[in-house]
């Protein structure tokens, strides 16, 4: 059967007739075609994500989890048949894919046993005689909106949280990743018909709708700058609850202390991971001047070792980058800052030995200025780019000089230099001597123009649920402070 989109607890291609093609980036071939969703379609979905919402947001918490769990094990079950179809689409090496489906599990089984552990709090009343509470609600409808990176992961931390509060979903993956999303139709089948709807579609024709419907009152979107900040744009009328995850250009500092056994290869995996297309993707190295030479000297062999090859092939360790656009802004980059006097030590070219699809060799670059864009934009490839400092002041303000604030990682054993990380660096996750790891109880997200908003932990469950005051006074008599003041 062909890919179809899920609204309403059945499948449909939609009315608008067109497909988009989804390729293997490692190897430029279509893999399939997918419905591409228009404005009809998405009002489709939203329609049946309201009407399902009065009884989803009833049912009680514990059967909510109960059906979340399901999902969780049946995505256990299929982990090999989703990763397969996401290193296809995608291009993350199998296991790293393996390790998505293992994660996005356990975060819906995180937010299923989350939410259904509070609802709210009971505050102190200001006289004896009422009963003061703060309510946890649902908004409605969620637009969750996915990039390509991490799809099922990305997806998850979004709809595990809203469905665990109450909401309903309309779900958009990113029109290069869809098939393992539409796929995921199968492990939703259990829960009522519209509660998680799935369209299919480009940002312009099928994700803007999404976000211009008055239906849907919150937006959680994770993708670049550039497109929150049109969401931002379009939704400011609506006064629409939005949950921003953008870009980072995380920094990893290494400090004199370091144990090189341990700082090269972590370093290394930090950037290179998903051929640097993670979000918080190290994407600039401040290593200690003293150690810098032997830190520069290791990394670029390590990096020149690592084997590049299609994600489906067990030995690869690296697999392409998601599609000629993204690799020619990799290139720009690294070409830019060669012709403004950086050092590539390796890499910085396409390796030869893969003629199809859009890979690129792991690149190490030194003689960096601040000023370029290598060290200021998102590069969302397999960069390494290392200055040296000589103080941690400056290796902290290197770190803080940038627009973005995601991640940022350390490597010390120095207690007082830990703490000036994690207090002075203005980053939403501070990873110190293990970098990347995340936590479903700790939330992820960033400072700055990384958007703002948190995933995971009970933050991210807040992020979909709106705050009510309740104020009841039991016995409700006339109060003093009442007109006429002059009495
Ligand atoms: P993107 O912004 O191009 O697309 C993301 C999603 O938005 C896609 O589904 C796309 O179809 C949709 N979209 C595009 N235009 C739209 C519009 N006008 N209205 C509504 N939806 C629209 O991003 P991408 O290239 O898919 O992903 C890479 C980016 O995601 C990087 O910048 C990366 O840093 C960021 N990212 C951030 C996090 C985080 O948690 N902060 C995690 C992963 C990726």
């Amino acid at each position: 059967m062909p890919y179809q989109m899920w609204i309403n607890g059945e499948y449909t291609s939609g009315t608008s007739g067109n497909v988009i093609e989804v390729h293997n980036p490692a190897t430029e071939e279509i893999i399939d075609t997918v419905p591409a969703a228009n404005a009809t379609d998405v009002d489709a979905a939203v329609s049946a994500a309201q009407a399902a919402f009065p009884a989803w947001k009833k049912l009680p918490a514990a059967q909510k989890a109960e059906l979340m769990h399901e999902v969780a094990q049946k995505l256990t079950e299929r982990t090999e048949e989703f990763a397969r179809m996401l290193t296809l689409e995608g291009g993350k090496p199998l296991v790293e894919n393996r390790d998505e489906m293992g994660w996005s599990a356990a975060c819906f089984r995180y937010y299923a046993e989350l939410g259904r552990n509070g609802r709210g709090r009971v505050i102190p009343s200001i006289e004896e005689s009422q009963l003061a509470m703060v309510l946890k609600e649902p908004y409605g409808v969620v637009g969750a909106i996915v990039p390509w990176n991490y799809p099922i992961l990305l997806m998850a931390w979004k709809v595990a949280p809203a469905l665990a509060a109450g909401n309903t979903v309309v779900l958009k993956p990113s029109e290069m990743t869809p098939l393992s999303t539409l796929l995921f139709a199968e492990l939703f089948a259990h829960l009522p018909p519209g509660v998680v709807n799935i369209i299919s579609g480009y940002g312009a024709d099928c994700g803007e709708p999404l976000v211009l419907d008055p239906r849907v009152r919150v937006i959680a979107f994770t993708g670049s700058l550039a497109t929150g900040q049109r969401i931002a744009q379009v939704a400011a009328p609506m006064m629409k609850k939005l949950h921003l995850e953008l870009g980072g250009k995380d920094a990893f500092i290494v400090a004199e202390d370091a144990n090189l056994e341990v700082a090269v290869p972590g370093v290394a995996w930090a950037a290179l991971l998903n051929a640097g297309q993670v979000c918080t993707s190290t994407e600039r190295v401040y290593v200690h001047e003293t150690i810098a030479p032997e830190f520069i000297e290791r990394i670029t062999e390590y990096a020149r070792g690592l084997r590049l090859g299609p994600g489906i092939e067990p030995d690869t360790d690296m697999g392409p980058i998601i599609g000629e656009r993204y690799r020619a802004k990799i290139e720009a980059q690294v070409e830019e800052a060669k012709v403004q006097g950086a050092q590539i030590l390796t890499g910085g070219k396409r390796p030869p030995q893969l003629t199809r699809g859009y890979f690129y060799e792991p690149t190490v670059l030194t003689n960096l200025a601040h000023s370029m864009n290598i060290m200021r934009e998102e590069t969302f490839g397999p960069t390494i780019p290392i200055m040296t400092y000589r103080t941690f002041d400056e290796a902290i303000a290197l770190a803080n000089d940038s627009k973005y604030g995601l991640g940022a990682n350390l490597y010390t054993h120095d207690p007082l230099k830990a703490k000036r990380f994690f207090e002075e660096v203005e980053a939403g996750t501070l990873w110190i001597n293990d970098p990347l790891t995340d936590n479903d109880a700790g939330p992820f997200g960033g400072f700055k123009m990384s958007g703002g908003a948190r995933e995971l932990g009970e933050e991210g469950l807040d992020e979909f649920r709106e705050t009510k005051h309740v104020h009841w006074d039991f016995e409700g008599g006339a109060k003093p402070w009442w007109y006429p003041y002059g009495k």
